[in-house]
């Protein structure tokens, strides 16, 4: 018996181990967790954004400006980045940033003002798109969309 639940164990362990290969976000505090770019409360879960680095440090960010804001700062390399992470607007779950494309629309008002949304389903964000309007944008789009809107907020402390 004891041999038994020793080899459950076991098994367990390695299960575990096994799972830190697909990476799973930090779930966010909504309410409690604090943007690392603007520092203002991550309240709204379309939004928000995710960066975990290869050490496993994990930064949570209220919206995917600050997110991308924060990268163009050069604060964390991209030989650092184990994974990053956005809200998928329909869902409010934090999906891969491979898996997304992003709809700019003032119908959509994200809570830094940039208004960047962001979809794991094409239907979805086609959807979003006939009804908000705005551009569909890819992610090296939308980083120099950032990189334009927020030239001095990304330029001054650098
Ligand atoms: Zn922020």
């Amino acid at each position: 018996m004891r041999a038994v639940v020793h080899f459950a164990l076991w098994l367990l362990f390695l299960l575990t181990l096994s799972c830190e290969g697909t990476l799973k976000p930090e779930p966010i505090n909504y309410g409690k967790d604090s943007c690392a770019f603007c520092l203002m409360i991550v309240a709204d879960a379309g939004f928000s954004a995710e960066i975990k680095t290869k050490k496993g440090k994990v930064y949570k960010f209220d919206s995917i400006e600050c997110m991308v804001a924060y990268l163009l700062k050069n604060k964390l390399k991209k030989e650092e980045l184990a994974a990053v992470w956005v809200a998928d607007f329909p869902s409010k779950r934090l999906v891969r940033l491979e898996k997304v494309k992003f709809l700019v629309s003032e119908g959509l008002r994200s809570p830094m003002g940039l208004n960047i949304s962001a979809f794991a389903n094409e239907e979805e964000l086609k959807e979003a798109f006939r009804h908000f309007g705005g551009k569909v944008m890819g992610w090296e789009e939308v980083v120099n969309y950032v990189k334009e809107k927020w030239q001095g907020r990304i330029g001054s402390s650098t």
